[in-house]
């Protein structure tokens, strides 16, 4: 049969770029159809309100000595990265119901009790095989809510309440702590590195800069606009259609779209069982990214504590209308565009503090997104993580949440779309060595 092109990569993320990168590198035709009228999915770079300043509404950050495939591309392009540029310094941490000042989140006299809590979790976090699938270790006492491993440690309450707000996109009984620990496992077992050091270097012109560098390096045909409907595979190839009928064929095909998603696209021949049930399960990632600009409060301003609407909130920048902070709601089901409730959220930590602008992009109601970053449901991990990134026949599965580390993360977005593109080579040109 005669294919229009050899690959079809259906999403125009950072992991199906990179496979559409990797494949045209390798001298392979590829058409990528991206449904939105932008590249870069769950990174997005756009302008902060009205201002001149632009931000980031997903995924910003990075830490290259832990991220192997970012500080690869950015080293590649010579992408410019910047450290945030000005700093938390006054902190307020809600725990207990009760605001207090200083470094430390909880009074001095629960610190062997936080040295506890921090030892175990770090001991769990060392037994994980960062990037080997769960079934395949011996993690079964793990697979469960990171509410019910923190109240497994029988931690002092306010020690408890402390570990309970490390959920930055879900609700502690819907997220799976395997999740939380593969990602202390990925930064060498540090809740530090995790939870601190992640969230500090991101890129100076925005990721888009790497978003564009991958898709102008790819030389592939790319269509914006294009939410593809059906996608069916055989032993001949590919037929991919998109909602308003126009009809591609490849030899190879590669989903790069989110596990949220896979629900709306008709497969056929239709997904695994295993697959169906999982992407059905709609996972839990919700948080609203918030950024605003705040008047009235202490210089440095950094909250941090389950509150009513936001759980972390830090300076980042500032703007001519004053210091830029950003925060998110965690599992809350904040609306990002009500004012008065974003004003409600932040007064939890400083009664004072004024709103003067806010921003946020809906993760959840984006129909080609339907939510943050992928975090897996308690008791998923065992019986989904090798099924979720496996080939269904010759069609491949990219994306950061088919990452068995790196999920929810850029990192995982670059490592999934390489995995796709070494799979795709593979289907059209046999296994490596083969003559
Ligand atoms: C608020 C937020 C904050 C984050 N913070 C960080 C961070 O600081 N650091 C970090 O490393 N990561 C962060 N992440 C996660 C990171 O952004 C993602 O893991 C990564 O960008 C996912 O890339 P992807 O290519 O796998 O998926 P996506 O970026 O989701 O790309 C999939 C693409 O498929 C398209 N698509 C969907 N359906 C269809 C269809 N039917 N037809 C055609 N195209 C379709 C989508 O429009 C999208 O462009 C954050 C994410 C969010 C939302």
């Amino acid at each position: 049969m005669q294919h229009q092109y050899d690959v079809i990569v259906v999403g125009g993320g950072i992991s199906g770029l990179r496979t559409a990168r990797d494949l045209g590198r390798a001298g392979k035709s590829v058409l990528v159809l991206e449904a939105q009228d932008r590249l870069g999915g769950r990174v997005y770079y756009d302008r902060f309100a009205d201002t001149d300043k632009f931000v980031e509404f997903g995924g910003g950050w990075f830490n290259t000595a832990f991220q192997p495939q970012m500080t690869s591309e950015i080293e590649r392009y010579s992408l410019k990265i910047a450290v945030n540029p000005k700093p938390a310094t006054a902190f307020r941490w809600l725990i207990g119901g009760q605001i207090s000042n200083g470094v430390s989140p909880v009074p001095l006299e629960y610190m062997a009790e936080m040295e506890r809590g921090l030892y175990e979790t770090t001991h769990a976090a060392r037994r994980i095989e960062f990037g080997t699938a769960w079934d395949k270790q011996d993690l079964a006492d793990l697979d469960v809510s990171w509410e019910r491993f923190v109240k497994g440690l029988s931690l002092a309450a306010p020690v408890e309440e402390f570990f309970l707000n490390w959920c930055s996109s879900s609700e502690p009984e819907d997220t799976n702590a395997l999740d939380i620990l593969t990602w202390i496992a990925g930064f060498e077992s540090s809740p530090w590195r995790t939870y601190a050091e992640s969230m500090i270097y991101h890129f100076a012109d925005g990721t888009k800069s790497l978003v564009d560098a991958l898709a102008a390096d790819s030389g592939a045909d790319i269509r914006l606009d294009s939410p593809v409907a059906r996608i069916e595979h055989g032993k001949d190839g590919v037929v991919v259609t998109t909602r308003s009928g126009a009809t591609f064929t490849g030899a190879v095909g590669v989903a790069s779209v989110p596990i949220n998603v896979w629900p709306d696209v008709e497969f056929v021949p239709p997904l695994s069982p295993l697959k169906r049930e999982v992407s059905a399960e709609i996972h839990p990632g919700r948080t609203v990214k918030l950024w605003t600009v705040l008047d009235n409060v202490s210089e440095g301003f950094s909250a941090w504590g389950q509150g009513q609407g936001c759980n972390w909130l830090f300076r980042f920048d500032d703007v001519p209308e004053g210091d830029l902070y950003v925060g998110f709601s965690g599992g809350y089901d904040l609306d990002p565009t009500n004012a008065d409730a974003i004003q409600d959220a932040v007064r939890v930590f400083d009664p004072n503090a004024k709103v003067i602008k806010f921003d946020a992009h809906d993760w959840r109601a984006n129909e080609f997104a339907k939510g943050t970053w992928m975090i897996r449901r308690p008791g998923e991990g065992l019986r989904y993580h090798s099924a979720i990134p496996a080939k269904e026949g010759d069609l491949i599965f990219g994306g950061s949440d088919t990452s068995f580390g790196w999920n929810g993360w850029m990192e995982g977005a670059l490592e999934t779309g390489a995995r796709a593109a070494v799979e795709a080579l593979q289907a059209l040109d046999g296994p490596p060595g083969k003559v």
